[in-house]
């Protein structure tokens, strides 16, 4: 599992969902959170902090979202040299399940289906780790 020190960037434009994943995530005892409210600004973040030490390791990010769209976001990443092997979480909502074989191809790690228990959360966050951890 990721372990509790690892930098996570949660990307969704609703701060409600945003609120509700980080507080998730803390519960969980992970405390380095950024957040982003579409998929630009979380480029933005990710850019801002590649090299410099204190890059993100994790990207929970929303499927729809303003500007640009998770799986656009997900693409660049994955087009990335530095991060083709950063874990990237998608959160769906139920009816983009069947976009979803798109995201598995663009190289999605996980997607998470809204609305989510803690439960579901952290099935899904463990399994996204052991698929870059074998
Ligand atoms: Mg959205």
């Amino acid at each position: 599992m990721f372990p509790p020190e690892t930098r996570i960037l949660v990307i969704d434009d609703m701060p409600s969902i945003r609120d509700l994943v980080k507080n998730t995530l803390k519960t969980m005892g992970y405390k380095n959170l950024q957040e982003a409210g579409d998929g630009e600004e979380g480029l933005k973040i990710l850019m801002q902090l590649n090299s410099t030490g204190t890059n993100i390791q994790l990207v929970i990010c929303d499927w729809n979202m303003p500007k640009m769209k998770g799986l656009d976001l997900l693409k660049h990443v994955r087009a990335t040299a530095e991060w083709t092997n950063l874990p990237f979480v998608l959160l769906t909502s139920e009816s983009e399940r069947d976009q979803v074989t798109e995201a598995v191809l663009a190289g999605v790690s996980q997607y998470i289906v809204k609305p989510f228990s803690a439960k579901i959360f952290e099935d899904k966050l463990k399994a996204a780790w052991q698929k870059h951890n074998k």
